[in-house]
């Protein structure tokens, strides 16, 4: 299981992004706020409770490749 996190600040383009990164992942140290999501087996998991807060979530493409989509 991986502790996950999402940057509270969305990214600075047009669709918004709030990514989702991994406990370990040094962009999550970029972040100035950030909030919790709990300890999943997969980024899919992750994004699925991001979303929950935001509509738009991406993985981060460091330590989230498999869910970055944009
Ligand atoms: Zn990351």
């Amino acid at each position: 299981m991986t502790t996950y996190y999402v940057n509270d600040n969305p990214q600075n383009t047009p669709s918004k992004e709030h990514e989702v990164h991994t406990a370990g992942c040094s962009w999550l140290s970029l972040a100035t706020n950030k909030s919790y999501l709990g300890e999943f087996s997969s980024c899919k998991e992750a994004v699925a409770a991001a979303k929950r807060k935001y509509s738009s979530v991406d993985g981060c493409k460091h330590c989230s490749p498999a869910c970055h989509t944009r």
